[in-house]
């Protein structure tokens, strides 16, 4: 199943492989970045974090190293986007009044 992470705030887009799941384990190469199609590998930076980097544009988002699949590093980058631990979703319209 393809899927997108948004990895920095910048809107810069990981696109994960097809045929990888949130429960397989991150692969060394571990994606696309999305706008300039480079290849991004994930490199064990230190003892506690590795660094998801693309072989084309220089991006490089550090994660910590205890995560293992594609359905952590969903869960660790959509638990970074939360503003004071509230997820608001687009979804939501604004407003609560229509004036009715
Ligand atoms: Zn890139």
């Amino acid at each position: 199943m393809a899927g997108k992470i948004k990895i920095t705030k910048y809107n810069e887009m990981l696109v994960t492989p097809d045929h990888l799941g949130d429960g397989a384990e991150l692969s060394p190469e571990v994606g696309i970045h999305e706008v300039c199609f480079g290849s991004i590998s994930l490199v064990d930076v230190s003892e506690t974090h590795a660094a998801l980097v693309c072989d084309t544009c220089g991006l490089r988002v550090m994660i910590p190293r205890e995560v293992n699949t594609y359905g952590e590093l969903k869960g660790y980058f959509i638990a970074l986007a939360m503003p004071s631990g509230i997820w608001v979703t687009t979804e939501v319209e604004e407003g609560g009044q229509d004036g009715g």
